[in-house]
């Protein structure tokens, strides 16, 4: 990607420095897509690494002096806080500002922050659909958002223009943009990213419970399957359970219709039914392949983990007995 010539915003002020604050400053940053960025956190240890990091040109202590004077703000904390943040700021905020966030759900965040800021600013919320289970100021990185959706939720009667600018702001950082009402957003990630968390957690906590199978048996045999479950399994608890009370109607819903497929297929074996079976699976092996087609996923097998090699010697008697 090539750097801009002309920085898209003035002064960024990014409230909290974890993965996603994080990558937004090193993003915006290595694209000079803002003059100059200004960040805080909510803990003093944050806070000092984020100064050490030297991503920001300051860090400042308190939410309030972070916007002063920035003509973009975004705010990169989880949902369940987005309400308190947003009135603690408002009376700091520029006029002409633009406020955006970065929180996964978006009906809650319009609901807790609109009522908070005032008139002269642009409140366009804002959701980048990438991530990793890491979380921290150490764990952003510039290339998160490149060939990621970011999408767009600005409440009706938004200026037309701001909401364009933050667009091309996300655009410089790599991202595809697109515009969505906000109880739509919350419905296609209730399904796309928020039941799959749900159903990974469950998951992984069920394996773990199981006494007639050892811990050290479903580490050991893991890559069966359950592997790739528990990388999702491992996503920060204090998000996710803001994201399962802020999405909770979007979720329940899609959580219905699993548990309706779910018993379908569970009728379906129960009965040996396997053509049902069959024609199921191939219908999601071409999402798969649909995905893949997209530049959502690499088509590398086992999602390109490295393989190890043969062992350059024989193997040793007893296993090279089992080919002759
Ligand atoms: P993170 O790495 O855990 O960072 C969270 C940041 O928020 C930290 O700077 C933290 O400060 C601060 N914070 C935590 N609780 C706070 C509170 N009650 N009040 C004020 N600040 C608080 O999280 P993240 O992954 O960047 O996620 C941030 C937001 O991005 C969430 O809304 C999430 O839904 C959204 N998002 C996440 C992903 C993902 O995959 N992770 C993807 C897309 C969107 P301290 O370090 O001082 O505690």
């Amino acid at each position: 990607m090539t750097p801009l010539k002309q920085p898209i915003y003035s002064r960024l002020a990014l409230i909290g420095f974890g993965l996603i604050g994080g990558s937004i400053a090193r993003a915006a940053r290595a694209q000079g897509a803002v003059r100059s960025i200004v960040t805080t956190a909510r803990s003093a240890a944050t806070r000092k690494r984020v100064a050490e990091l030297g991503i920001a040109d300051q860090v400042v202590e308190t939410n309030a002096a972070a916007v002063e004077g920035a003509d973009l703000v975004i705010v990169c904390i989880p949902v369940g806080a987005c309400g308190e943040v947003a009135k603690e700021i408002a009376a700091h905020l520029a006029p002409g500002a633009t406020v955006s966030d970065v929180g996964s759900v978006k009906g809650a965040v319009v609901r807790d922050m609109a009522p908070h800021l005032p008139k002269h600013v642009h409140f366009v919320p804002a959701h980048p659909v990438a991530g990793t289970e890491n979380s921290g100021p150490d764990s952003g990185f510039a290339e998160l958002f490149v060939n990621r959706w970011c999408i767009l939720t600005p409440p009706d009667g938004a200026d037309p223009a701001a909401v364009e600018r933050l667009a091309s702001f996300w655009r410089a950082l790599g991202a595809n943009v697109e515009s969505m009402p906000a109880d739509h957003h919350d419905l296609v990630l209730g399904i796309t990213s928020h039941l799959p968390h749900l159903i990974a957690y469950t998951i992984v906590g069920t394996a773990d419970e199981l006494s007639e199978v050892t811990r050290s048996e479903v580490l050991k045999f893991s890559a069966g399957g359950f592997r790739d479950f528990t990388r999702i399994a491992a996503s920060d608890p204090t998000m996710w359970r803001d994201i399962f009370l802020a999405n909770k109607d979007a979720v329940l819903e899609m959580l219905g219709r699993f548990s309706e497929d779910l018993s379908a297929l569970t009728r379906a074996m129960r009965a040996g039914d396997g053509q049902t079976l069959f024609d199921h699976f191939t219908r999601t092996r071409a999402i798969r392949r649909g995905i893949v087609e997209i530049g959502q996923d690499s088509p590398a097998p086992d999602f390109g983990r490295a393989h190890p090699g043969l062992p350059a010697e024989p193997l040793p008697r007893p296993y090279a007995a089992d080919n002759e």
